[in-house]
């Protein structure tokens, strides 16, 4: 099948990977470069526009910051809309929001163009393997069609409901991810602070009620070795966080913990900069402590 994927961030580039060994790719980046040397090492085309990755493609996937983004592709002389034809299928993995994406999907539905949101889960690691959890929005035939083309790089792909059900899933799922890095964060800070090294605290909260993907995962390989990578910006968390708030508000439900956790992160985010990981909140936290979580 020929296939466009935009967008070869941290997690789009390895899933473009699994699409490249299973479709006739054509890929596109903002940075021109980066498409160049995905395209040198995997054997695909590259596109110099949105239009140009468009056109003759069956099936578009957009992987980019936030669903404003997406939709700053649409228009245009070089936007996707010029090169899209009738009968293709676009899906979205961005982490994005319901309402620009119910919004691009009024606009598609007159042109003969399937949409979806398909966000995934499962991180960098998990793009690599190609074991991601995808969240689809869309209606059941969009979603049978979309299928087989997001198990390239996907493990457990669910429908969750109409568009935007699946950024809906995805931004709770972040939200909660959100609220664990920071609580794990200030109950080992204080833990520690109290003469339990925090290796001892981490094993034990993770035999205990209180693990989460967080303590039995995130902190032993990141935090506790202070290795601190780079694989998921705080930014993104803290826009995923937000749309969160967003989803919540629009059902009625007032949602104490998830806003203050949002608003922490946004505090985080403006200390620690656009480029700092998810998890350097924590860093913050043992700034404030004055203590360290390391072996
Ligand atoms: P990155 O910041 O690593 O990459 C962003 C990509 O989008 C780059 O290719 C960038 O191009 C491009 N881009 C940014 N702004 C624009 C724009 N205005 N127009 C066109 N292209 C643009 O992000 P990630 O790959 O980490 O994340 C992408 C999406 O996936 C986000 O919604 C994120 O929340 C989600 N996600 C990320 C995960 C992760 O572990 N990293 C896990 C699950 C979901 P350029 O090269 O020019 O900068």
């Amino acid at each position: 099948m020929r296939i466009a994927f935009l967008g070869l961030g941290a997690i789009g580039t390895p899933m473009a990977v699994h699409v490249a060994k299973q479709h006739q790719l054509t890929v596109w980046n903002r940075t021109g470069t980066r498409a160049t040397a995905f395209a040198a090492a995997h054997a695909c085309a590259v596109a110099a526009t949105p239009r140009e990755a468009a056109a003759g493609a069956e099936v578009i996937i957009t992987c980019l910051p936030t669903s404003s983004d997406v939709e700053s592709l649409l228009d245009g002389p070089d936007g996707l809309l010029a090169g899209l034809g009738q009968g293709a299928l676009f899906l979205d993995c961005t982490s994005g929001d319901p309402d620009t994406t119910r919004r691009i999907g009024e606009r598609l539905a007159p042109l003969g163009i399937e949409f979806a949101d398909a966000p995934v889960s499962g991180g960098t690691n998990g793009a690599e393997a190609g074991t991601l959890t995808v969240m689809v929005g869309g209606t059941e035939e969009t979603f049978r069609r979309a299928r087989p083309i997001l198990d390239c790089f996907g493990r457990r792909v669910e429908h969750m409901g109409p568009l935007g059900a699946g950024h809906a899933m995805k931004a709770v799922n972040n939200a909660l991810l959100a609220v664990n890095v920071l609580a794990v964060g200030e109950g080992l800070a204080a833990l520690v602070k109290s003469g339990i090294s925090a290796r001892k605290a981490v094993e034990v909260l993770n035999a205990s009620s209180g693990r989460s993907f967080v303590s039995e995962y995130l902190v032993p390989q990141r935090v506790l070795t202070r290795l601190w990578p780079l694989t998921f910006r705080l930014a993104l968390l803290d826009k995923d966080a937000r749309i969160a708030t967003g989803v919540l508000e629009g059902q009625g439900v007032s949602g104490p913990v998830l806003h203050l956790t949002s608003d922490l992160l946004a505090q985080a985010r403006a200390a620690l900069g656009e480029d700092a990981d998810y998890l350097e909140p924590i860093r913050l936290i043992e700034q404030e402590a004055g203590v360290k979580l390391h072996e």
